[in-house]
């Protein structure tokens, strides 16, 4: 069970790469699903290069387990605070994808808009750094407290802009979160666009509902997509490992 989540995060982290939502920054980190309190995330590594042997494991507070001396990512805090705050939350993604960033800083709110950007909610709060830790921070979330400060601003939703950052987004599953974070910046750059064209009219509650309420992560449509990002990414041989 361990073993095969190792390599389907293996397969998050390259897919997130080659669909340009992270760089050389950015992670995505998957709870251990036999210990809760524990969650399973590269070392400091660009996520198109990890294999699985980068993979470390995480205590909440971002304590790497055991004795494995390798850096850790620096904003390692924001998967701990999220999965501490939220027991639903299986896997977490930060990136600063671009498209995302001016609904961080600009007045407008960040909406669904596309059926598949459905997922990110009908809310996406915008956390700012500096109403708690002033602004004097590097805007990055690099302890304990702002990665809790991070998570409560998150609260139930599956998505939150982090100003002048990013986002961190959570799901119930890989294939969820990795979907989500495909899926959102393309949302904002369609929003975008629809707001330089007029108002930009976002999906009702009610078409939200019936998008996400029926979803099911191995259903056939969602694998499919897996499998299309998988091999996009070049990971043709990991997904044959996991088949
Ligand atoms: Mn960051």
């Amino acid at each position: 069970m361990v073993e095969k989540l190792i390599t389907e995060l293996v397969i998050a982290n390259r897919i997130l790469a080659r669909e340009d939502v992270v760089d050389a920054y950015g992670h995505v980190s998957v709870r251990h699903p036999e210990n809760p309190e524990r969650f399973f995330l590269s070392h400091s590594l660009a996520p198109a290069f990890v294999q699985r042997s980068d993979i470390l494991e995480f205590d909440l507070e971002g304590k790497v387990v055991g004795s494995d001396r390798r850096t850790p990512y620096l904003e390692r805090f924001i998967h701990g605070a999220i999965y501490e705050s939220r027991p639903d939350v299986i896997a977490v993604v930060h990136a600063h994808a671009e498209d995302t960033l001016p609904f961080g800083i600009a007045p407008a709110k960040l909406k669904p808009v596309i059926h598949s950007g459905a997922f990110i909610g009908a809310e996406v709060p915008v956390w700012d750094i500096a109403r708690r830790f002033g602004d004097k921070t590097n805007l990055l979330v690099t302890n304990v407290a702002q990665g809790r400060d991070l998570a409560k601003s998150l609260a139930k939703n599956s998505v939150v802009l982090m100003r002048g950052h990013g986002f961190a987004a959570a799901a119930r599953s890989l294939i969820d979160v990795v979907r989500m974070s495909v899926y959102l910046p393309r949302n904002a750059r369609v929003q975008f666009k629809a707001m330089q064209l007029g108002k930009a009219r976002p999906l009702s509650k009610g078409e939200i509902a019936a998008r996400t309420g029926g979803y099911k992560p191995d259903s056939p449509e969602t694998q499919r997509a897996w499998q299309y990002w998988a091999e996009r990414a070049g990971c043709a041989d990991l997904l044959k490992q996991l088949a």
